[in-house]
């Protein structure tokens, strides 16, 4: 028993996290995509799954919460606006769900899925968390299956407005990638190359990127930079010729998806 809020990144298929929040012997997970790490986790840490969150509807994210809440109690949340397993209970905008003195904040993403939503809260005693699936990576951003680079663009203004300790809770390892990607976009950004370097020795070790924490993602994220000078620079000479917000945000998420 302890009064610290542990958050561990519970790792599951070849690249997913499922966020693993606990305290007082009471736990919390986020897009549990496989149900077996997560009763793993339940088991060694002797652990009783309260809540279960979802961002959307992908197999990867929902695929184990059938086998969860049937081995437990836990009570499911998830969009209002995706399909979703009859037991999930319909959150979208500025709605809450409190867990242990927490009330994480619905915060609406379209764009990886027309009704990703994201979960920001706010545990005593340790830096905010965000919950924010497949919308924002460490250095990158989801791919848009189902919206538009506006929607996008909209929903990581959203986020990048949060404080700027928040702890970026995604739900991937796709960081090196996305470094390189990043670092193409923005040869000169030294603390993109040093934050790169770093996250090279923690894989090498085999350990997690995550979780990243807001101010960093605004110094070395292209997708939350895509109003910078540099960013702009490097996207200039795409076609068709980026003139708004949304055409250049749209002209370097299409980048990223041709990129290799
Ligand atoms: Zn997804
Ligand atoms: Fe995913």
């Amino acid at each position: 028993m302890g009064l610290i809020m542990n958050l561990i990144p519970l790792p599951a298929f070849s690249d997913n996290y499922i966020w693993l929040l606990h305290h007082n012997g009471r736990a919390l997970v986020v897009d549990p995509g496989d149900a077996q790490p997560v009763l793993n986790a339940l088991a060694s840490k002797d652990l009783v799954l309260d809540v279960i969150l979802v961002t959307h509807h992908h197999a990867d994210h929902v695929g184990g919460v059938a086998a969860l809440t049937a081995a437990t109690s836990a009570t499911v949340y998830g969009p209002a606006n995706e399909k979703m397993p009859p037991e999930v209970i319909p959150l979208t905008q500025s709605e809450t769900v409190s867990w242990q003195g927490i009330d994480f904040q619905i915060i609406d993403v379209p764009g990886h899925t027309a009704g990703h939503i994201a979960f920001f809260g706010q545990p005593q005693g340790m830096a905010p968390v965000l919950f924010c699936g497949d919308t924002l990576f460490s250095g990158g951003c989801g791919r848009l299956f189902e919206g538009t680079p506006a929607q996008m663009l909209h929903s990581l203004d959203q986020l990048a407005a949060l404080p700027v300790a928040t702890q970026v809770c995604c739900a991937h390892e796709y960081t090196l990638s996305n470094l390189k990607f990043a670092r193409c976009i923005e040869p000169s950004n030294l603390q993109l190359s040093a934050y790169e370097t770093d996250c090279k020795v923690l894989r090498s070790q085999g350990l997690p990127t995550l979780p990243s924490h807001l101010a960093l993602e605004l110094k070395i994220n292209p997708f939350l930079r895509s109003r910078q000078p540099s960013v702009r620079a490097s996207l200039q000479h795409c076609t068709p010729t980026p003139i708004d917000d949304a055409d250049y945000f749209a002209a370097l998420r299409q980048w990223k998806n041709d990129y290799r």
